[in-house]
């Protein structure tokens, strides 16, 4: 079921000269999805920043990058010039310990979305792609590690996340009104946790599959055979696989079926955070004696995709089991710590 179902795509409904806009492209997401593209022979791929080019985390030869702040109306206006599709990957963004501790940062990333989502419809685009997150649904739904999946219809009545999920239901909003009123053709995808290869790993912004990765990693390497875990490790949670993350992201962007309408991005295989790091013990060949910090920002109880709806439409759904995915993910962050400590450039996002 899940290998290539016969979806329209973008190199099916595309020209290869059609120009593509990725922004949060210096990003892990954004980074990988200019990969794809470009691997599939787009030729014409704008990629955009805020960081500095040289920080970003995949640079895709033949793409053009701009270093741009979207949060400027200018900078959108500049970034969605001649554009056919606009993927809005830009936000500022991280793991729990990120999203719990700075919400206006994260609430300030309406300035990127209402602006981008403007500059694309003045821009004549034909598709507006948003990121969205399950942080858009209401937090009483998720009080339990056992938890119910979620269904694209249980972000409302509305108690999102904090900061960051309210802004992801606004922007959700935005997306729906350019439809309705303005007959912008908008995409909205819910994504669950993503992980996976060319993601953030250190830093304070990186989420629990790479924090879990490299604190193995480091434990193994000083030999302090210790993990600090966030929380009691009860939570749960499903975690995508990068690969299925954007070959998601263009089949949804490419099904008219979902136009204005949000639909789950996410696998549905539920772990806790203790499994998921029994699993990184498992690849790293040790056992590490477990601390719990319980005044660690831990997030909800528990969140699980409901996957019902993206099969019914696409026929398909992202499935690379948790162990394939994290065994990659696991090798590259041990590669990227060794050449950090061999004093090579890695990718690393400074607070
Ligand atoms: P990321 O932090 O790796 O990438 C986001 C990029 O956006 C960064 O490179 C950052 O520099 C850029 N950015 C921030 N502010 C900007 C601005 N003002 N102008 C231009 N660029 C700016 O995050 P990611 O994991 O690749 O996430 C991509 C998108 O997916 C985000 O919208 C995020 O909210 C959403 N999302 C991600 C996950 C996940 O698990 N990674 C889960 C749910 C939703």
């Amino acid at each position: 079921m899940n290998q290539q179902p016969n979806r329209p795509t973008a190199a099916t409904m595309r020209r290869k000269d059609d120009l593509i806009v990725i922004t949060g492209a210096g990003g892990f997401i954004g980074g990988a999805l200019t990969r794809y593209f470009a691997e599939q022979g787009f030729t014409r791929i704008r990629a955009v920043d805020k960081k500095p080019i040289p920080k970003w985390y995949q640079r895709v030869p033949g793409v053009e990058c701009l270093c741009l702040d979207l949060r400027e109306p200018e900078a959108c206006r500049r970034a969605c010039e001649g554009a056919v599709e606009v993927y809005n990957l830009a936000a500022d963004m991280g793991g729990m310990g990120f999203i719990e501790r700075f919400r206006v940062e994260c609430l300030r990333s309406i300035l990127i979305n209402t602006h981008m989502i403007e500059a694309a419809w003045r821009a004549g685009v034909d598709r507006y792609f948003f990121s969205s997150s399950a942080c858009a649904y209401n937090v009483l739904l998720q009080q339990d590690p056992n938890v119910r999946p979620l269904k694209e219809s249980d972000a409302y009545p509305a108690m999102a996340e904090r900061g960051y999920g309210w802004e992801k239901l606004m922007s959700e909003m935005f997306c729906q009104e350019y439809w309705a009123e303005r007959g912008l053709k908008t995409f909205i995808a819910r994504f669950h946790n993503v992980y996976g290869p060319w993601g953030t790993w250190d830093g304070g912004r990186e989420k629990a599959p790479a924090a879990i990765c490299r604190k193995v990693i480091e434990a193994k390497d000083t030999g302090r055979m210790e993990i600090t875990i966030w929380g009691d490790g009860t939570q749960t949670r499903s975690f995508m696989y990068i690969d299925d993350c954007v070959r998601g992201i263009d089949m949804i962007m490419h099904c008219d079926q979902l136009i204005a309408t949000p639909i789950n991005l996410g696998s549905s295989e539920l772990v806790s955070i203790n499994q998921l790091v029994s699993i990184v013990e498992e690849i790293a060949g040790v056992k590490l004696r477990r601390m719990y910090d319980l005044t660690a920002p831990r997030g909800v109880a528990g969140r699980n995709s409901d996957n019902t709806f993206i099969r019914q439409v696409l026929g398909w759904e992202p499935s690379t089991p948790l162990r394939q995915g994290l065994e990659a993910t696991y090798r590259w962050i041990e590669q990227q710590y060794y050449d950090r400590k061999a004093g090579r450039a890695t990718v690393r996002d400074e607070m």
